[in-house]
Formats: C-alpha cells, structure tokens, sequence
C-alpha cells in the first residue's frame, strides 16, 4: 500500500470489490465500473452480472467519475490489474480478498438463516463445493462462532456431498456444536481459538497495513478471530507494539 493515500469509506469499498468478485480474472476496470453503473449493455446482461449486489450501486455518477472510484481502490492496495492473455484483468490483492471473502462468507450465513426462517430446505449443498477453500472456512467458522445449532442439519446435508478435507472440517464444527451447551465461556472460548487455528487461512502473501500511531508497517494477524466475530472484517490502526503500549498506559 502506498503511504498517504486513504481507501474509501468502507461501504464503498465494500460495493466495489462485491463487484470485482464476479469478474475476477475474466474482466477489466471497464466492466468492474460498467457493473457498478448498473449497465443495460447485452453483454453485461448475458453474464448475469446485473444479479450482482453491487449491480448500479453507482447508478448516479458518470461511467468516469466510478473509473476514479475503481482506480482508487487499485492505488490503495485492494485490487490489482493482471494481464491475462491480452488485456489486463482485475484481481484482488490479499488486502482486498481478506475483505471480500468475510462479506461472502457472511453472506453465506445469512442465506441459511433465511432459509432455516422460512423452512425451506435445500436440495442440496452442490452450490458450496469446490468453492474457494478460504472461504468456506471461514463460513464454518462463522456458523461455529454462532453458536447455534439451528445449523447442525444444513451441516450434515454438505458433509455427505463435499471433498475429503472439507468434510473432516464440517464434523468438528458439529461436534462442537452438538456439545457448545455443556460449555463455560472458557472452554467454548479456548474451543473457537483452536478451530479458527485450521479455519482462518492465512493468504499467500501477508497483508501489510501501516500503522497509524508510529507510521511503521506490520503485517496483519488473519488468523486472530477477533477480526471476524462482529460485523465485517475490521483491519487494526495500530501496530502490536503500539496497541500494547496504548493499553499499558489507559
Ligand atoms: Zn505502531
């Protein structure tokens, strides 16, 4: 990331990469900004890219103005452009994908949980396998973090459909929750550190964010579950040298 330059504000953000993610690899800043536009062009359409949630999130400013927003987004370290045959394609940068991917996974969770609202029941589970293993991860995770055992059910529809590695993840997950009652807050706690240890994949390449205290890089701790429990991925201002010292002296 380069030094001085501010992302956008995080809702904004957000709309952008939801929008990348059905494009990745495939399309350029062009259609990423087209998408965001709510384009009616055929070949937008053909793509069912007006099914994506960030489709005309944008609506209101020009096809310039949101090719600003997007090569803003690039210059501050969430995409990048990748030349993929002939033309240069997007993709996320680590940075970009650790936002993303929560978004997903939480919107994975919400899914089931209108599902499970309405009493509809899945055919099945097809939909979640061979997906991006960090991903589905952190959905277990997430559904792990719940609590709950409204999901054990859905769990065990997708653990008789999906791969090997995926399945033993998805009986630990019911394990757990089958047992979360007889649980103090200790043990469920020390429970969740060692499942996010398998479940919080860290991504190839560290995620570096400068902290904003002594101006420093360091890199970003993916696999502290602190970061995944609330509400969107939240990345920390300071450093751990920084932060510490700050609680020292609260
Ligand atoms: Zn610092």
């Amino acid at each position: 990331m380069k030094k001085h330059i501010k992302p956008l504000p995080d809702p904004e953000l957000r709309a952008i990469l939801r929008a990348a993610d059905d494009i990745v690899a495939e399309g350029g800043r062009t259609l990423l900004s087209k998408i965001l536009k709510g384009s009616k062009e055929r070949k937008l359409l053909e793509l069912g890219l007006d099914r994506n949630p960030s489709y005309g999130y944008y609506k209101d400013l020009t096809l310039e103005q949101i090719m600003d927003k997007v090569d803003h987004t690039i210059r501050t370290g969430f995409l990048e452009r990748e030349v993929n045959g002939k033309y240069p394609t997007i993709i996320f940068t680590s940075r970009g994908w650790a936002i993303e991917k929560e978004r997903r996974a939480e919107e994975f969770v919400q899914e089931w949980d209108c599902w499970l609202e309405n009493n509809v029941i899945p055919l099945n589970m097809e939909y979640l396998k061979g997906r991006n293993q960090g991903l589905i991860f952190l959905f277990l995770y997430k559904i792990l973090y719940s609590r709950n055992k409204k999901f054990i059910p859905f769990l065990t529809l997708w653990e008789r459909i999906d791969y090997k590695k995926v399945q033993v993840e998805i009986r630990n997950v019911i394990q757990a929750l089958k047992k979360c009652d007889n649980m103090n807050d200790a043990e469920w706690k020390q429970l969740l550190s060692e499942r996010a240890q398998s479940l919080i994949i860290r991504s190839i390449n560290p995620i570096f964010l400068e902290c904003q205290s002594c101006g420093r890089n360091f890199i970003f701790d993916e696999e502290n579950p602190e970061y995944y429990g609330n509400e969107g991925l939240s990345f920390p201002n300071e450093c751990p040298s920084c932060l510490e010292e700050h609680l020292l002296h609260r």
